[in-house]
């Protein structure tokens, strides 16, 4: 099998009291091995595309054959998005980012906290299931982005804000039902607790970087 679920860098209750165990055990156990197995099963016929990384054939979704496109859009966004959010949370985290990140928020949005608010704007609007992005655009400017269903800013040609994501937040009720129910916007509030900004600026540091 080409696609493996990576393991959770720390425990299911690590993010706790923000996401309560139960639904990282579900999250990461169920929704995103679900992802992995079809996105497997999707390319078993083509051992050509099964060899590339996720993050190349993310990039070119138009040029899949059309009987696999679906499949891998949805089931390839959903695997590199969790591994790419498990990554960008942990316990002990949120506070506030520091050094040129930090600068570059100041810069695109007026503050830290113009940042956050406009963030969970953008998440809360989401209409139905999906993700919201802070990214880099290819002139290195930053923006805050939202995607449907598990499509992500690698996806050149399929979706309306393409980029570079640095940090990205999954909004569909699996991520947040457990503990918050219907309140997604105190869910986003709660996450700031336990993002990596450390991670996150790394990632900026790459994108702006190539
Ligand atoms: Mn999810």
């Amino acid at each position: 099998m080409p696609f493996e679920l990576p393991p959770l860098p720390y425990p299911h209750d690590a993010l706790e009291p923000y996401i309560d165990a139960r639904t990282m055990e579900i999250h990461h156990g169920k929704h995103h091995q679900a992802y992995v197995t079809n996105l497997n099963k999707a390319l078993e016929s083509f051992p050509d595309i099964a060899s590339k990384t996720l993050e190349t054939i993310l990039a070119d979704i138009p040029s899949l054959p059309e009987n696999i496109r679906t499949a891998v859009r949805n089931n390839g966004g959903g695997h590199w998005n969790h591994t790419f959010f498990w990554k960008i949370l942990g316990p002990g985290k949120g506070g506030q980012p520091s050094g040129q990140l930090a600068e570059a928020i100041t810069k695109a949005f007026g503050s830290f906290s113009d940042f956050q608010a406009k963030f969970e704007a953008v998440g809360v609007s989401r209409f139905g299931s999906g993700w919201v992005w802070l990214c880099v655009h290819d002139d290195k400017s930053l923006c805050i982005c939202s995607t449907p269903n598990q499509d992500n800013p690698l996806m050149k040609g399929v979706v309306e804000c393409p980029g570079t994501p640095i940090m990205g937040v999954d909004v569909w009720e699996h991520a947040y039902y457990l503990l918050y129910q219907n309140r997604r916007p105190d869910y986003l509030k709660a996450i700031w607790n336990v993002i990596s900004w450390d991670i996150v600026e790394a990632n900026y540091l790459q994108a702006v970087k190539s």
